[in-house]
């Protein structure tokens, strides 16, 4: 909690301390709740979910009458983890299974996003992780487009046991994937992770490359997991980009990356909202250490400080 504190500190400090002393003014007048909606639109909390916790902070704060910090500090708490939401299943899919036909298989989680955005550095440290817990990786260089992504992806597949199937420069990528679902199926991998590319000039060109990796990955079984990877420091156009994904591929959980460097720790509770997905795992670094899983009560007790 420490470490994630440190991490969040500048959330922490304009939307939870901030939420937090502009709560314990004697008076809360009017202005006082503008400027409590205004935190939390400015940490892109998103619009009507600033709205409905503001109407539930407005309706307690005058229920308890006089407050010490301590009572504000749990409402806001409790307020914030029923925005975010507690009993949402944010497990990862990535263990070998048994498939429809019988045959073990390794479970298969597609990486995508916009460039940029930290989708291979998500990967290989996702990679690490898993290999830490004892699993098989296999890593999928499916983003054929960007020249060093598969380079990049390769030297993480390297520094942390996970062997990197990559094709061609500008090769085909659902070629690529392909091959990796298949080298993993051939190695009883536990878990095949691709990393795919995430040029979002057309969305129809996205689509069609996206879709089409998708398609050619299932014809091995179902993907287990599309995780979504998001900068957090993008805000507003960040939804735009989810949204856009989600209608080209189903997205079953969001990976938010580099909350360590912004003051908008909110667009957590905004994109789940926006998608209707869980936020599954953050990045909270460069390093090899910095991917954590999203645990809503410890996400919100470091933004409370
Ligand atoms: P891709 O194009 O989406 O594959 O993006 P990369 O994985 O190459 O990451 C882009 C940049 O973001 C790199 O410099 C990463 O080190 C950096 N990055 C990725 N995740 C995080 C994070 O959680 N926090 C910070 N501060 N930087 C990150």
């Amino acid at each position: 909690l420490v470490r994630l504190r440190s991490r969040l500190s500048r959330s922490q400090t304009s939307l939870g301390k901030g939420l937090l002393s502009l709560l314990s003014r004697e008076h809360l007048d009017e202005d006082t709740w503008e400027e409590i909606e205004d935190t939390l639109l400015t940490a892109d909390v998103g619009v009507a979910p600033t709205q409905e916790l503001v109407d539930r902070l407005r309706t307690r704060v005058k229920v308890l009458g006089t407050r010490t910090p301590d009572e504000l500090r749990g409402l806001l708490r409790e307020e914030l983890l029923a925005l975010i939401g507690t009993d949402t299943d944010r497990t990862l899919r990535t263990a070998r299974h048994t498939a429809e036909d019988g045959t073990a298989r390794p479970a298969v989680v597609m990486v995508v996003g916009v460039n940029g955005t930290g989708k291979t550095t998500t990967t290989g440290k996702l990679a690490r992780v898993l290999v830490a817990d004892g699993r098989s990786v296999v890593l999928g260089a499916a983003d054929t487009f960007r020249a060093a992504a598969a380079d990049q992806l390769q030297t993480w597949g390297e520094r942390v046991g996970a062997r990197t199937v990559r094709g061609p420069e500008a090769g085909d990528p659902a070629s690529v994937a392909f091959d990796a679902v298949k080298e993993g199926i051939a190695e009883g991998a536990d878990t095949v992770l691709v990393d795919t590319a995430g040029r979002l000039h057309t969305k129809t060109g996205l689509m069609d490359e996206l879709g089409k990796v998708k398609r050619v990955v299932e014809k091995h079984g179902p993907v287990d997991e599309v995780l979504l990877v998001l900068d957090a420091t993008t805000g507003q156009n960040g939804l735009v980009q989810a949204r856009v994904f989600s209608e080209v591929v189903s997205i079953t959980g969001i990976v938010l990356t580099k909350l360590d460097g912004t003051a908008k720790g909110g667009i957590v509770i905004a994109v789940q909202r926006e998608l209707g997905v869980p936020v599954k795992l953050i990045g909270l670094g460069e390093g090899a250490d910095d991917l954590a899983p999203f645990e809503p009560e410890a996400f919100v007790d470091a933004l409370l400080g």
